[in-house]
């Protein structure tokens, strides 16, 4: 059996999965959380088909425990004895190496990379455009570096997969010279995802990838759209960093950059305190008072008046999207919806396709409301475009890349 740990760390939790790359099967899910506070929290589940059959119940097996992890090393120590403890065992089942999830990977990185000390410096300086992300991403590698010396481990960048995009696409329209020393550009997010999710949405369909001209909806928390052309980023709607485009959980998405400098001016807000409002008090959770859809959609239906805004907010900057991406295609073949709210909300899918049948984009209201966990087809047989819902998986995408390098 060969197995990939992937890991995807922030600053105070790391997730965890090991997957058997033989058969692509999950064979454990993990979260350390809470780490460097008094109480730690870590989470082991194992799917109930891996559970030796006397154990057996109708859930997945999952054990938990409460206890202090000051640091991420600490953490990997939890993991390893969660695995020891219900299985799989690691040291029966030796991994074949290790994946980790790296946000920013800047211009410099655009495939999975097998990381050496060079490769930590160079994620460690590109902290400058996730300061969030990246040095978290890079205490999780150091920290299973330790763990596991003798594993390899890989990188793959959330920015790999829009390497593809033109300067049109990819430019800014401010001083050239100031941008290229900042490196202020276009990099686009949940590349792992697009790039998955496209390459389903091909196969589904029975249908060579060079061929495609696809629109890829990721609606999770965190939202992106990109357009697809032959398995390329050809446009995609994050940017610099990932909050720009589509209006998301807690992020704003678009908005009028002098929005920034009014708020600082008239309010004394700092850019700190901006970035804040931005990133973590807007999106839903700021016009709403709610970052799941599923609240949105029930205070909505309730008569809040805040809610059903933020709703046609949502959709109408989705629909905005998927036309900007119709023209700059040109052709499209496929509408794929993935992530929590893509993948779950019908509302969502039917409201932001709504009207569009002029493009040759027929949703059937049927097809769209059925719950289910597979990838499936919600457009009609006569619709030009099809409309998939293809669940995304990240972390396979991410074992996948690493094994392409080891
Ligand atoms: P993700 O980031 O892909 O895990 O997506 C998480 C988000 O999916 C949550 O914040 C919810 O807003 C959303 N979500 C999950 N299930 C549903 C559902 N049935 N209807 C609407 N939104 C959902």
């Amino acid at each position: 059996m060969s197995t990939v740990l992937v890991v995807n760390s922030g600053s105070s939790s790391f997730k965890y999965q090991l997957i058997d790359m033989d058969t692509e099967q999950m064979l454990a899910t993990g979260l350390v959380e809470r780490i460097g506070e008094s109480a730690g929290h870590a989470v082991h589940t194992i799917p109930e088909d891996d559970v030796p059959s006397a154990d057996r119940t109708d859930a997945p097996q999952t054990s938990e425990r409460d206890l202090p992890i000051p640091d991420h090393t600490a953490g990997f120590r939890v993991m390893l004895d969660a695995f020891e403890a219900n299985g799989p065992s690691l040291t029966r089942h030796p991994l074949r190496a290790i994946g980790h999830r790296v946000v920013h990977g800047g211009k410099r990185f655009f495939e999975p990379t097998p990381i050496t000390n060079l490769v930590k410096i160079n994620i460690e300086e590109l902290a400058e455009l996730a300061p969030l992300h990246n040095p978290a991403n890079l205490q999780g590698i150091e920290a299973a570096q330790k763990a596991f010396p003798d594993v390899p481990h890989v990188a793959v960048f959330d920015t790999a997969f829009h390497q593809t995009l033109a300067p049109a696409a990819y430019s800014y329209a401010i001083d050239a010279a100031l941008a290229e020393k900042h490196r202020v550009r276009k990099y686009g997010f949940h590349g792992t995802s697009h790039k998955f999710v496209s390459e389903e949405a091909a196969a589904f369909l029975g249908r060579p990838l060079a061929d495609l001209n696809q629109i890829v909806l990721h609606l999770g928390n965190g939202a992106s759209a990109t357009a697809v052309s032959g398995g390329r980023s050809v446009e995609t709607s994050m940017g610099l960093t990932p909050l720009e485009g589509l209006v998301m959980g807690t992020r704003s998405g678009d908005i009028d950059p002098a929005v920034l400098i009014h708020l600082h001016r008239r309010t004394g807000m700092s850019f700190d305190d901006i970035d804040t409002l931005l990133n973590r008090k807007s999106g839903l959770l700021g016009m709403a008072g709610a970052n799941d859809m599923r609240d949105v959609l029930s205070r909505s239906a309730a008569g809040d008046e805040k809610a059903t805004v933020a709703f046609d907010v949502y959709v109408h900057r989705l629909k905005g999207y998927v036309g900007n991406y119709l023209a700059q295609l040109g052709r499209v073949d496929v509408i794929t919806f993935t992530a929590g709210v893509g993948e779950n909300s019908a509302p969502v899918r039917a409201a932001a396709l709504s009207g569009l049948e002029a493009f040759g984009i027929r949703l059937d209201p049927e097809r769209n409301e059925e719950k289910s966990r597979e990838a499936r087809r919600i457009s009609t047989d006569d619709s030009d475009v099809a409309v998939l819902v293809i669940p995304t998986n990240e972390e396979l995408e991410i074992a996948r890349q690493t094994m392409s390098v080891v």
